[in-house]
């Protein structure tokens, strides 16, 4: 590995809807805590589903592990009014930072629909939360299945930094040349904020494959094949680890500064991966010091 300055990292959850996955929520951030992430982010349910979960896991990670933590929030189903509430609350809370996003359809329609009183799009959101909250949007380096082109969600991703986003996080992606084209668009549309590449450790690749295909990611062939050898060999967690470590270190060679690892809150291969690239807690701990 090349001798690259340690990049800030970051971590996204979920909110757990069931005892057994708040086990699981707190084991992903007591074994995550330590390697002092810049922030954390806690996702909210399609359709607003969870809205009172992602407001409790946001608190209780700040108010328990220090960390600083974002909330996401979304357009769906709801009046600006009941939009805003939420924001109140989470300022309320002392927390600073919001994930700001249009969301998706709700299950079963062709397309978003805003709400008749609610954010018609990720941009207003924006526009509506900049003045108080730290604000960061969502990217996509392959184009989003609402989007024409790749330009067109650069250009969307441009009004939503000029509506007061400070930085954006990616889709997830399979290969580094897929973030580090979408990041030189970025700069030719005068996109100067940071662009965080979204990191995904693969845990089940059957099930990455179907995120993939719902969310117009592309699956090199190269990676499936890889994969059916592993799978062969009983050493998938091996490939996930040497893969996802792979992809950041060409990330962090081309200039990345930052990444964002979608846990899944499932802990084991985003500390390895940390691991092999240097983040550890004892390195965490001579940064403070
Ligand atoms: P936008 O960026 O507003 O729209 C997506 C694309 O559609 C744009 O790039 C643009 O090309 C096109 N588009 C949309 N509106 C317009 C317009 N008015 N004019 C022109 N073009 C337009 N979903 C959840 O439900 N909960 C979460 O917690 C959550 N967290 C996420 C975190 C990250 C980092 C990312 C990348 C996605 C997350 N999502 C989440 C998924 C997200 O809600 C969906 O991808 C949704 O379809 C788009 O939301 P957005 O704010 O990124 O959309």
């Amino acid at each position: 590995m090349e001798n690259i300055m340690a990049p800030r990292i970051s971590f996204e959850f979920f909110p757990p809807q069931t005892l057994d996955a708040s086990f699981r929520l707190w084991e992903t951030v007591q074994m995550l805590a330590p390697l002092r992430p810049a922030f954390t982010s806690v996702t909210y349910g399609a359709g607003g589903a969870t809205r009172k979960l992602t407001h409790d896991a946001v608190t209780t990670i700040g108010r328990n592990y220090g960390l600083n933590v974002a909330a996401h929030l979304t357009c769906v189903d709801a009046s600006r009014a009941e939009t805003l509430a939420i924001a109140n609350a989470y300022a309320a809370a002392g927390v600073t930072e919001i994930v700001a996003l249009r969301g998706d359809a709700p299950q079963g329609a062709a397309r978003f629909v805003p709400h008749a009183e609610g954010f018609a799009s990720s941009v207003e959101l924006v526009g509506a939360l900049a003045d108080r909250f730290t604000v960061r949007v969502g990217a996509y380096p392959e184009p989003h299945p609402d989007s024409a082109d790749t330009l067109a969600d650069v250009r969307w991703l441009k009004q939503k930094m000029d509506a007061g986003a400070s930085s954006a996080i990616t889709q997830f992606f399979f290969e580094a040349e897929t973030f580090l084209r979408f990041r030189d668009l970025c700069a030719a549309e005068g996109i100067t904020a940071p662009i965080i590449p979204g990191i995904l450790p693969i845990h089940d690749w059957n099930g990455a494959k179907r995120f993939a295909a719902r969310c117009g990611t592309q699956v090199p062939v190269w990676l499936d094949d890889a994969y059916a050898a592993a799978r062969r060999d009983g050493r998938e967690e091996l490939l996930s680890v040497a893969l996802c470590t792979e992809l950041c270190d060409a990330l962090l060679g081309e200039g990345v500064e930052d990444l964002h690892f979608y846990t899944l809150n499932r802990p084991h291969l985003t500390r390895d991966v940390c691991h092999a690239l240097g983040i550890t807690q004892e390195a965490a701990l001579e940064k403070v010091a």
